[in-house]
């Protein structure tokens, strides 16, 4: 079913590749990257399909059957600013150039203890023979490696300076996803990564594993009111998240808030944070409001400003 879509996408990439990657790598010396650009070039359209279908799929759904009407979309521009540099491979290419050398020293450390990965296999013969059950079990430890990575940043407050730009989208859709500071990805995707190589996933299936994850969160960050039914239980549905994002609930209830899971509502459910209403809540944080219920507090409107503001507030230099 897939061998007519893999060949156009290899042709796309070859073609790709030829006429715009190949001719700037020799026009600046570089091609003892050559392989890794051809590589980034796959990213760079792998990004570019995700992005086709999301909007093609979300977008008329948000139109016609919002969870939250909106009155224009103004303010949701700069979401797809993060979203294009976080998906057309930007971002990827500097987590790569950062990540590189730390996941090789890692590995390096790991070999000189003698440590050879934690293979599902051992604990549970034959299991990883099985591709779908392999990378779903793969997908499961890496999602509660993020649950808790999550309640880590909401709970420090130096993680939350950063995280806050995440929740501070007042209208959430799809694009909003991938509205993070950048240091708070670069930590994040450090701390998957090495858990990723401490389990022994291969890195090909790392990225089919980054891109399925990837899909469904964009999805739930969609303004569409889906609770998914019954599966809802098992996968984290639009409603769901938005509870995550509504003020008063998802980052103060519970005390550190609630719904912290990122693909599968198990965690929330075995460490107490679940919270099942379907009521759709204004989304933001508390502060943010004007007078008197909050204090008009700014978390920057466009990109750098963002990124400068949580930078600063991070280590304490702003309020
Ligand atoms: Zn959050
Ligand atoms: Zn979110």
């Amino acid at each position: 079913m897939f061998g007519p879509l893999q060949d156009a996408f290899d042709a796309a990439q070859t073609w790709l590749f030829e006429t715009a990657v190949q001719p700037l790598v020799y026009r600046f010396g570089l091609m003892a990257y050559l392989e890794d650009a051809y590589a980034a070039t796959e990213w760079f359209l792998l990004g570019l399909v995700q992005i086709a279908v999301l909007y093609a799929l979300l977008r008329p759904l948000e139109k016609w059957f919002p969870a939250e009407p909106w009155a224009d979309r103004h303010g949701t521009g700069v979401d797809i600013v993060y979203t294009l540099l976080h998906r057309l491979g930007g971002f990827a290419l500097l987590v790569f150039a950062l990540l590189t050398p730390l996941t090789d020293a890692i590995a390096r450390l790991l070999r000189e203890a003698d440590y050879t990965p934690l293979q599902l296999d051992r604990l549970w013969p034959g299991v990883t023979d099985v591709p779908v059950v392999s990378f779903l079990l793969y997908l499961l430890v890496l999602d509660f490696v993020d649950y808790w990575i999550h309640r880590g940043q909401h709970r420090f407050r130096w993680w939350w300076a950063l995280h806050s730009l995440h929740h501070s989208q007042r209208k959430m859709s799809f694009w909003t996803d991938s509205r993070n500071h950048l240091l708070d990805d670069l930590i994040r995707d450090a701390i998957r990564a090495a858990v990723a190589l401490a389990i022994g996933v291969a890195p090909g299936q790392f990225v089919l594993l980054v891109i399925a994850s990837k899909m469904l969160q964009s999805v739930h960050h969609a303004n569409v009111p889906w609770t998914y039914g019954p599966a809802g239980a098992l996968l984290v549905s639009p409603i769901f998240h938005r509870r995550h994002h509504a003020i008063g609930y998802g980052h103060e209830g519970l005390r550190y808030g609630c719904n912290f899971a990122v693909l599968f509502p198990l965690w929330d459910v075995l460490f107490g944070t679940a919270q099942w209403q379907r009521e759709v809540e204004p989304t933001g944080i508390r502060d943010q409001l004007p007078a008197p219920e909050g204090q008009a507090r700014e978390y920057g409107r466009g990109f750098w400003a963002q990124q400068w503001l949580g930078l600063k507030r991070m280590v304490g230099a702003a309020a």
